[in-house]
């Protein structure tokens, strides 16, 4: 059977991010700012995780690389040295019918995705994607500074300030994150494709003979990466750029695919950009940035493997994947089935009711987990609702307060998410059998 998207209509997790506190339309009560979207509570949680996950595994747990935070306004010499200010475009046309523009690579039949005419396309332009601002008091050409399209130029330009302090040998990686902005022609499909995002982008420069043993190296690495964190297998796949659609700096680029509801897209480019960036830095500034081989007695630019993703596609693709509708009991349950790494709370803490009894129970038992894990309490409505609520918003465990807790056994219930089993546990074991289950 060929794989099927884990829903069929993305807005089943547009409206749900808007009712729980994921993710709301920016600006809403202006009317909105086009395909621009604000993280509620929920969603800047979900988030942190996606980003923290990221740099846990390829910067924390690995011996060779390092993170670098810069600046999203750089010289503009930097623009023009990678490429961006002349070849940084998508082309455009616009509908003689409608007048919309459109980008010319996403049109099929030459028919207007608006209203439909045919044929009626402008010849195509290119159409720079920076964002162009001011730098300074003074509004004219010689203050332009541009806010950066990626990251990653921001990690070259540092290149040789990160191998000398840090006294690193090839290969090597340089890893960051960080919001970048692109003027995209036809923004859309809720986070998938916006104008203001955060990529995560790591450089990793080798000797020019490993370039292609790296690329499938970390081709691998990427993709455990996502599986590892819960997306279904079935929904992810290569696919290779030919060569009349590689961009001029690279030599070989794989996108990792997820099949979206609006069908198989790009997660993440893994690029072999060669030895481009680094030697247009070199010969724009007058920098030598080569590196020195001492067993070798060699110098040379390194070549440089790149993995480019980012966290507002990657948080769409766990969202719409975890998202599981089930029948229980004559009833349809909602459940988000994140990983409990990516889970925005890992425990929900619920009295059973807001008896004064209670209260003071499950505060204390609340003040237990909260001191370890990101968590909820919750007292409000019953508690079938509750669970309901938690369930949705993806909360892997709920530990529930009830009279028996505070007149016989001073035991909790813990209830799993997913298997919306019920395990009796005593307060005092509460932590450690937590602790097994949210990181054993
Ligand atoms: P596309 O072809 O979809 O425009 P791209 O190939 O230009 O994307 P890259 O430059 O390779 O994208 O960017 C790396 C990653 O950054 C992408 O895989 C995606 O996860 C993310 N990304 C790029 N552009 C956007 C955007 N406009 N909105 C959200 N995420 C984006």
């Amino acid at each position: 059977m060929s794989p099927q998207p884990a829903i069929d209509d993305m807005n089943t997790i547009v409206s749900l991010a808007k009712r729980r506190g994921f993710v709301f339309p920016a600006s809403e009560i202006y009317g909105g700012i086009g395909s621009t979207w604000d993280y509620g509570p929920l969603g800047v949680e979900l988030k942190r995780n996606v980003r923290d996950a990221w740099w846990r595994a390829m910067v924390q747990e690995r011996d060779d690389v390092v993170g670098l935070d810069s600046a999203i306004i750089q010289s503009p010499l930097v623009w023009e040295a990678s490429g961006h200010v002349a070849g940084f475009t998508d082309p455009l046309v616009e509908c003689r019918s409608c007048h919309r523009r459109q980008r010319a690579d996403h049109i099929a039949d030459d028919t207007c995705p608006d209203c439909g005419a045919t044929g009626q396309f402008t010849d195509p332009r290119q159409f720079n994607l920076m964002f162009k601002t001011f730098m300074g008091p003074v509004e004219d050409e010689a203050a332009i500074a541009y806010l950066r399209p990626e990251t990653a130029q921001g990690i070259f330009t540092n290149f040789d300030n990160v191998r000398s302090t840090m006294r690193k040998k090839l290969p090597f990686g340089i890893a960051q994150t960080g919001k970048s902005f692109r003027n995209e022609i036809t923004p859309g499909n809720f986070i998938f494709r916006t104008r203001e995002f955060e990529q995560m982008e790591m450089e990793y420069f080798v000797r020019p003979q490993d370039g292609f043993t790296s690329l499938d190296y970390w081709r691998e690495e990427r993709m455990r990466w996502y599986t590892g964190l819960g997306l279904d297998p079935s929904r992810l796949r290569f696919r290779q750029h030919d060569a009349d659609e590689l961009a001029h700096y690279a030599a070989a680029v794989y996108d990792i695919e997820y099949l979206f509801p609006i069908g198989w897209s790009e997660l993440e480019g893994i690029a072999y950009r060669g030895d481009f960036d680094l030697r247009q830095h070199q010969e724009h500034s007058g920098r030598k940035l080569e590196y020195f081989d001492d067993e070798r007695q060699e110098r040379f630019l390194p070549h440089v493997v790149e993995p480019a993703s980012g966290v507002d596609r990657c948080l769409l693709a766990f969202l719409v994947d975890a998202y599981v509708e089930e029948e229980v009991r004559d009833e349809t349950r909602a459940v988000l089935k994140l990983h409990r790494d990516l889970a925005p709370y890992k425990v929900a803490v619920l009295p059973l009711s807001r008896n004064e009894k209670l209260v003071p129970k499950a505060r204390e038992v609340y003040d237990i987990v909260r001191a370890r894990w990101v968590s909820d309490y919750d007292d409000s409505q019953s508690i079938g609702r509750r669970y309901r609520r938690q369930d949705e918003i993806g909360t892997p465990y709920c530990v529930t307060i009830d009279f028996q807790t505070v007149e016989e056994d001073d035991a909790v219930t813990v209830r799993d998410r997913d298997t919306m089993e019920q395990t009796r546990v005593p307060i005092a074991g509460l932590r450690s059998l937590l602790e097994d289950r949210l990181t054993g």
